[in-house]
């Protein structure tokens, strides 16, 4: 799980250097429009991408800190177990697939 959180600063850190925003010649390059456009688009997709995994950093930090607890694997609604073969496809899932499906309503 720490190497998962490691992974993902990574991934995030990846994401923002292939950002053309982050480009230092971006502020003064007089690209045509459509590399602009481009660009503006690249910018989206990447920063869409990094929020989906700073969403799921924050997860799988708050599934450490529920492991320093002792609490990890049980569903923060319901609190009953998360069946063990949906914590090895999500470890860092919060709840059961029941109260994530009410949650996500
Ligand atoms: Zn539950």
């Amino acid at each position: 799980m720490v190497k998962e959180a490691k992974k993902l600063n990574e991934q995030i850190d990846e994401l923002k250097k292939n950002d053309p925003f982050a480009d230092p010649d971006h502020a003064i390059d007089n690209a045509a429009v459509d590399t602009d456009v481009r660009e503006q688009v690249g910018h989206e997709t990447i920063e869409a991408e990094i929020k989906d995994l700073r969403r799921k950093l924050t997860d799988v930090n708050i599934a450490l800190e529920k492991m320093r607890k002792g609490k990890y694997g049980y569903c923060e609604r319901c609190g009953l177990l998360i069946p063990l073969t949906r914590l090895k496809i999500l470890p860092e899932a919060r709840y059961d697939v029941e109260c994530e499906r009410i949650l996500r309503k």
